[in-house]
């Protein structure tokens, strides 16, 4: 495979269709929705992306990597045979050229042979949503799915499956980040915290909200618990680049500069359409896509209006609250530039409430008390 030195990750709707309900899912209107991406329009994203990289690698003298990031909807309800064929089409190509690789978002449900040999052998990372407590990722029939992912993924691991966790806070477990944590613990599991957001669907997610003390709270703690833990070696997500860009400013080290997206955009989603959307600007709001990756060139869409409207909101973003940041040096912006509107908080007054801000903040005191 050849060494890269930038790359580009794609995360593919491939279809909205689920066999949870989860009752926070921004995607709930369309769980039941069979449409799916054809193996055909999958190739045509491939050949657009080859296309658009075997240029702009070119122009810069750069290796960009690709990282397709399957998701839903549960992504495993495709057929196995899908992906097979699919990644037989990446082969095909970007050939040896354009290294690729392939993670899935899974919800675990279910584990039978064929999705185990994908799990195991096909994709090269394995992300599991499970919330650990709280029973809101439940079937069809309003059953708490808990006890059943648990089951699977523990088979998974046991296995040698390549595995990292996603868990979302709401009100159901913002009060027990201990056991959430104590869970992925004794896995030797990563996982990521993601605080609830609004879906945007009027009252679906009201009794599940938590307020931003919460969250931050909450966060806290999971780094208290982290640091006193002798068995997990990374803090959970986002906690983990909290850290780095803690320790940075602690010892005065360049972080990150802010990225302009017009020399380089790292992260497309691409919905089941083909529409595709920056990372940070309302995902699914077709007033916001910058074009359809099954139709249009990269070129095109990347010289279109919507993404130069797309790459002056992040710009506004990280003037109106970075530039005032003690930690913009060691930050780069990234926290707010590549936040979905629908995840960041206001002051009321336009201003956007970094939830990253105080939290680094509280991380640096800690690792200066500690002399970390
Ligand atoms: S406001 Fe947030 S995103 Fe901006 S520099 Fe500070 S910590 Fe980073």
């Amino acid at each position: 495979m050849n060494s890269t030195n930038r790359t580009m990750q794609i995360v593919v709707k491939v279809s909205k269709f689920c066999n949870l309900r989860c009752r926070y899912c921004y995607e709930y209107p369309e769980l039941g929705n069979r449409a799916a991406m054809s193996r055909a329009q999958v190739s045509a994203m491939y050949r657009t992306l080859r296309d658009h990289l075997d240029v702009v690698d070119a122009r810069d003298g750069l290796a960009t990597g690709l990282h397709f990031v399957w998701h839903g909807g549960e992504p495993l309800m495709q057929p196995a045979e899908f992906y097979w064929q699919t990644w037989a089409d990446q082969r095909e190509i970007f050939g040896e050229r354009i290294p690729v690789r392939n993670s899935v978002q899974t919800n675990l449900v279910l584990l039978d042979d064929e999705r185990r040999r994908l799990l195991l052998h096909g994709f090269d990372s394995v992300g599991v949503s499970l919330d650990v407590i709280g029973g809101l990722r439940v079937n069809l029939a309003g059953r708490d799915s808990q006890r059943r992912v648990t089951g699977n993924l523990d088979r998974l691991v046991a296995d040698g499956g390549r595995v990292g966790c996603i868990s979302v806070l709401t009100a159901q477990n913002i009060q027990a980040v201990d056991e959430l944590f104590r869970f992925f613990e004794a896995r030797r599991l990563h996982f990521r915290v993601l605080p609830l957001f609004d879906t945007g669907e009027p009252g679906q997610t009201t009794p599940f909200e938590i307020d931003r003390e919460q969250e931050l709270f909450a966060l806290a703690r999971l780094f208290e618990l982290w640091l006193a833990s002798d068995l997990m070696q990374r803090p959970p997500a986002p906690l983990d680049g909290y850290v780095e860009i803690a320790a940075r400013y602690l010892s005065a080290a360049p972080g990150p500069e802010y990225q302009d997206r017009r020399a380089w955009l790292p992260v497309v989603l691409v919905d089941t359409d083909g529409s595709c959307y920056t990372y940070g600007e309302p995902y699914g709001d077709a007033d916001w896509s910058i074009g359809n990756i099954f139709t249009d060139s990269v070129a095109d869409m990347l010289s279109g209006p919507v993404f130069e409207r797309c790459a002056v909101q992040a710009e506004r973003r990280v003037a109106l609250n970075c530039l005032p940041c003690p930690f913009f040096d060691a930050c780069g912006g990234t926290l707010l530039a590549e936040t979905e509107s629908c995840e960041r908080d206001e002051d009321g007054a336009g201003t956007m409430l970094c939830s990253g801000r105080p939290v680094i903040a509280y991380i640096a005191e800690r690792l200066h008390e500690t002399e970390l």
